[in-house]
């Protein structure tokens, strides 16, 4: 249930955005959410639907893009992009340390919108 308030969130940021440029009906959504987000697609869509029926938005396709996750190693300061799936230490490429930061990861924006 957790995509709900986010959802709503995007929804109304949508909206105002598609108020201020007098757009007729968004057709779609485009979003980057952060791969480390637990934000379900099929899940936001859904939200996304119940929330956005009756307004200019219903129907609205969410066009999901995941982003990398990015880390700064806190020994040299080198930022890399994280590969999960291979490296569980998430080492630092530049100088082999471990401590390190998330620069980003969990966050969730939206890109663009399809309006007409
Ligand atoms: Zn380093």
């Amino acid at each position: 249930m957790h995509e709900l308030p986010v959802i709503n969130s995007i929804l109304k940021v949508v909206l105002k955005h598609a108020a201020d440029n007098k757009v007729k009906k968004v057709v779609a959504v485009h979003l980057q959410v952060g791969e480390l987000s637990d934000l379900e697609d099929k899940w936001m869509q859904q939200y996304f639907d119940y929330l956005a029926k009756g307004g200019i938005a219903e129907g609205a396709r969410l066009k999901i893009e995941r982003t990398p996750v990015v880390m700064k190693c806190t020994d040299c300061g080198f930022s890399y992009v994280a590969n999960l799936k291979e490296d569980k230490k998430l080492a630092c490429p530049s100088c082999g340390s471990e401590r390190k930061n998330m620069v980003s990861g969990r966050e969730y924006f939206i890109k663009n919108l399809e309006a007409i």
